[in-house]
């Protein structure tokens, strides 16, 4: 089953959140459960990146890229970029996988792949 990351859609005005929003910025509905989880999607176009050098002793890679992309609805996300020559406004595809991993603990996110 591929896994998914959600947006969070406001059960008053469809307004889509992410990451998650204790009150909608389009209607201002307070109420933490009028909201329907709504998977992203995963394309998009690449808006920026940036390859960060001096990451935390417990990655184990040297390098890393992180894009912003702007998915086919809209939406923005921040996600780890595996694209060999990241260019802006090309298209990529994302998978949620690993992007950090601790003892105890796992941390999924969106890596970004040419499309
Ligand atoms: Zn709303």
């Amino acid at each position: 089953m591929a896994l998914e990351i959600y947006a969070y859609q406001c059960k008053k005005c469809g307004q889509l959140h992410y990451p998650f929003r204790m009150v909608c910025k389009k209607c201002g509905n307070l109420e933490p459960f009028e909201f329907n989880t709504v998977a992203l999607p995963k394309n998009g176009k690449l808006l920026t990146f940036t390859t960060v050098h001096n990451l935390p002793p417990d990655f184990n890679v040297a390098k890393l890229s992180l894009g912003i992309v702007e998915l086919e609805n809209g939406m923005r996300i921040t996600g780890q970029l595996k694209v060999p020559s990241p260019k802006i406004g090309m298209a990529v595809s994302g998978k949620v996988e690993i992007v950090r991993e601790a003892e105890y603990s796992k941390n999924f996110g969106m890596v970004f792949y040419p499309a």
